[in-house]
């Protein structure tokens, strides 16, 4: 495919030709992206999908790269990363957002309007849309709390807004996961608040986090799920694993659950870790960790 054609065609739109995705992920790894854009807006999404349908390439979503682990041989086609969307507004209780947001500010800005209700997400590093799609949750909240209405770009270049009902929200499960849609705006519907709560809040949970997370290292934050009756970071602690290396991928002696980058780590390298924890736990709890980060691109 020449994508010399796209960035004529639409020499308006943030375009860049085979560039390294590692630039862009929390965790600091990931072969090229073929083509990797950054639309302005929902005008810019909806032609990019259209060109997209046009040409059958394929299509890689990306938010704020907090979640995922791309693979060293990188994406084939375009990868649409929604960061450079980001206003932010506010109505009466209601926060209107656009998805490439981060999901940080957004509680910033809600707190600065005295709205309450999105305090628990105030150290989670993604975007607002990443964060609907995986149904983001921490200390006892989860954004299907807060949503009223989410917009998105179907594959077909068309608008569509889904009820928080229809979202088919789950423990990190959006009905976006099946559908392939664009989120491209959100609306969050909060309460009135006492500013100084709000923010005592916020400073308690980012206390928390700071104390019991390597935030200081690049990582994807918690690899696993939940699993019920138990939780991940203990059963991978009691498997011994805390510590455990695989070429630059550690396993946090912080947090077991947190893989973090200590020295150069590929793709690779958190993947054969992730295996290698997964069937030591298995082996040691006959307990199956299911993964909560998404894993995207080709092998080397
Ligand atoms: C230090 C650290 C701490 C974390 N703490 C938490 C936590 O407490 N709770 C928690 O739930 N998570 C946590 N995470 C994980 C992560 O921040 C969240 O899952 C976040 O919601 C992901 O958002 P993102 O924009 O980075 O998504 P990405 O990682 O970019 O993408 C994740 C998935 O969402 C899809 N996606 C992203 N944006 C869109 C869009 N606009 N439209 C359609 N699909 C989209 C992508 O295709 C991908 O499949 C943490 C991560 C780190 C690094």
């Amino acid at each position: 495919m020449n994508y010399n054609a796209l960035v004529d065609q639409y020499p308006h739109i943030d375009i860049h030709l085979n560039t390294p995705l590692s630039n862009y992920t929390y965790t600091n790894t990931g072969g090229p992206a073929d083509v990797l854009a950054f639309p302005k807006n929902s005008q810019e999404v909806q032609d990019l999908l259209v060109w997209l349908k046009e040409t059958q390439t394929p299509l890689t979503i990306l938010g704020n790269a907090s979640n995922l682990i791309v693979k060293d041989g990188g994406i084939r086609g375009l990868v649409l990363m929604l960061t450079s969307l980001t206003d932010i507004t506010v109505k009466g209780s209601v926060v209107e957002v656009a998805s490439g947001a981060s999901l940080i500010e957004t509680c910033q800005k809600a707190r600065d309007e005295h709205l309450t209700g999105l305090e628990f997400a105030c150290g989670i590093p993604g975007s607002v849309g990443g964060a609907i799609f995986m149904n983001a949750g921490a200390y006892g909240g989860e954004i299907q709390d807060v949503i009223e209405s989410v917009d998105v770009i179907t594959g077909d270049g068309e608008f569509k807004t889904y009820t928080n009902d229809a979202c088919n929200f789950g423990y990190r499960q959006s009905v976006f996961q099946e559908t392939g849609d664009v989120i491209v705006n959100a609306k969050f519907r909060l309460e009135p608040g006492d500013i100084t709560a709000i923010q005592n809040k916020m400073d308690e949970l980012t206390k928390m986090r700071q104390d019991r997370q390597p935030l200081e290292f690049p990582s994807c934050g918690s690899v696993f799920k939940r699993p019920e009756g138990y939780f991940a970071g203990k059963l991978i602690q009691d498997a011994g694993l805390q510590g455990y290396q695989i070429g630059g991928a550690k396993v946090s002696k912080k947090h077991a659950g947190f893989i973090i980058n200590v020295d150069k780590a590929t793709g690779a390298d958190y993947i054969a870790l992730i295996k290698h924890i997964q069937d030591a736990v298995w082996e040691k709890d006959g307990v199956r960790l299911e993964r909560e980060v998404k894993i995207i691109g080709d092998d080397a």
